[in-house]
């Protein structure tokens, strides 16, 4: 479930491939990245530190809070934790400038998705299963 930020309306999503969802409530557009996410039904809540994540020393609280609350987001939502492997690289890319894609802070999201999803993957593997598809 998210929660739009304009009127509070909640709508269920089961998928991650769209970009922005108009409202059912208001009508208004809204970017994926903007709604709050409805996480108490199956997902513990992802509170990770600044030094837990190993980005960057001066990674802005609101980032870390951010990055934290998405990454709860895409693990309530992802299916498989290869999917969410590659819904967290595409995140993640937008934070690159505080280390959010260093091989530290990637090794860190996909523990945190081998151990959600009880799976074994290593931080390559979204993107070797693309190159085995070519
Ligand atoms: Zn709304």
């Amino acid at each position: 479930m998210i929660r739009c930020p304009h009127c509070g309306t909640t709508t269920r999503i089961y998928h991650f491939s769209w970009s922005a969802l108009s409202c059912q409530g208001c009508d208004k557009i809204v970017d994926k990245y903007d709604f709050d996410v409805e996480t108490k039904v199956k997902t513990e809540n992802i509170n990770l530190s600044k030094d837990q994540w190993q980005c960057y020393s001066d990674t802005p609280n609101d980032v870390i809070k951010t990055v934290n609350k998405f990454f709860t987001y895409i693990l309530f939502v992802c299916e498989t934790p290869v999917l969410a492997q590659k819904t967290a690289y595409a995140y993640l890319e937008r934070y690159v400038t505080w280390g959010f894609l260093d091989s530290e802070c990637c090794q860190v999201a996909t523990d945190m998705i081998n151990k959600y999803y009880n799976s074994d993957i290593n931080r390559w593997q979204c993107m070797n299963e693309e190159l085995i598809k070519r």
